[in-house]
């Protein structure tokens, strides 16, 4: 059954998830802060609103994915442009941006107040993921909603997680964003270690991959590495953002000495000018890579 949606947020992955909206058949409309970057969508076919509250006034389904906490409070909560307002009765609201669990128990709060079911659905998978479809979505809220929600959902994703009341679906992010961190930020010192040791860091990584230690990602992690290859997939000024939330979700650094490290390293890289780097762009701070 096809349903209305509104994407608001239109970056890297905002695009790609309205694109593959509208290739399963949804009737779409977009709003995006710099308006030009809706016009490669209204020639797939999508219509373009002028504020958040006009995309959202006919939607069966309204979409955010926006940079962060900030970003976010803005589209929906906005008193005169913002969405929650302007929704019709019924209509679901999925935040899909990366955001503090603190911030989505607000919108939770604004959302029940404006009469609007919400559901945190954030996403794990880069802008590949979201070309092809293949997102997984890490959602919390009420489990109906979700149910109905989720033929949407299914149009960009993968494989959809119910995994709990709203604001875990964040939670579930910042854990998987957790752990991939921490994963690039130790890649990223052993790749210097190894060249500054005058080893082939190609072929030990390669014997450490017949390992039991070698994760599922480690394979992209050392092939961006070592090609050298920062194009921007996930930024590093993304995953420091996130960091920041995951920090804040731990009530500070003690709680989460791992995770606080690592943030103090993509906080170094962007400080170097490295912030638009794919996260694997960490290796330049190491080592002669
Ligand atoms: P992006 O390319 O930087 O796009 C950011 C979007 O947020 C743009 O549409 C931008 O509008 C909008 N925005 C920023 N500040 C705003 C404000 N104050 N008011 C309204 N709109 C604002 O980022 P992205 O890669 O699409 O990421 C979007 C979200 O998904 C983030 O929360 C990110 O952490 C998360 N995420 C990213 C990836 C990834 O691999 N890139 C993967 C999973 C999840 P303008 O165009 O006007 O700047």
């Amino acid at each position: 059954m096809s349903m209305a949606v509104a994407v608001l947020g239109l970056g890297a992955m905002g695009s790609r998830m309205a694109a593959r909206l509208l290739a399963a058949g949804h009737p779409v409309t977009v709003w995006n802060r710099s308006p030009d970057k809706a016009q490669p969508l209204v020639a797939q076919g999508a219509r373009v609103a002028p504020t958040p509250a006009a995309a959202a006034r006919d939607a069966d389904v309204v979409i955010a994915m926006v940079r962060d906490d900030a970003a976010s409070n803005s589209v929906w909560v906005d008193p005169h442009d913002g969405a929650l307002i302007a929704m019709k009765p019924g209509a679901i609201a999925i935040e899909s941006s990366t955001l503090s669990p603190d911030y989505v128990a607000t919108l939770a709060r604004l959302a029940e107040h404006a009469g609007v079911k919400l559901l945190d659905a954030p996403v794990s998978g880069s802008r590949a993921a979201a070309d092809g479809g293949q997102l997984v979505f890490l959602v919390g809220g009420d489990a109906e909603v979700f149910e109905h929600a989720s033929p949407v959902l299914k149009a960009m994703g993968s494989a959809v997680h119910h995994v709990g009341p709203i604001g875990h679906g964040m939670l579930a992010k910042l854990a998987t964003n957790a752990l991939l961190g921490i994963h690039v930020t130790a890649f990223a010192e052993i790749v210097g270690l190894l060249q500054r040791h005058g080893a082939s860091a190609a072929k030990v990584l390669q014997a450490v991959s017949a390992t039991p230690v070698w994760a599922p990602v480690d394979a992209y992690l050392s092939g961006t590495m070592l090609s050298r290859d920062f194009r921007p997939q996930f930024p590093i000024e993304l995953i420091a953002k996130d960091f920041g939330y995951v920090l804040d979700a731990a009530d500070g650094a003690e709680h989460a000495p791992t995770a606080a490290a690592a943030l103090q390293v993509f906080k170094r890289a962007v400080e170097h000018g490295l912030g638009d780097l794919n996260m694997t762009g960490v290796v330049k701070l190491y080592g002669s890579n």
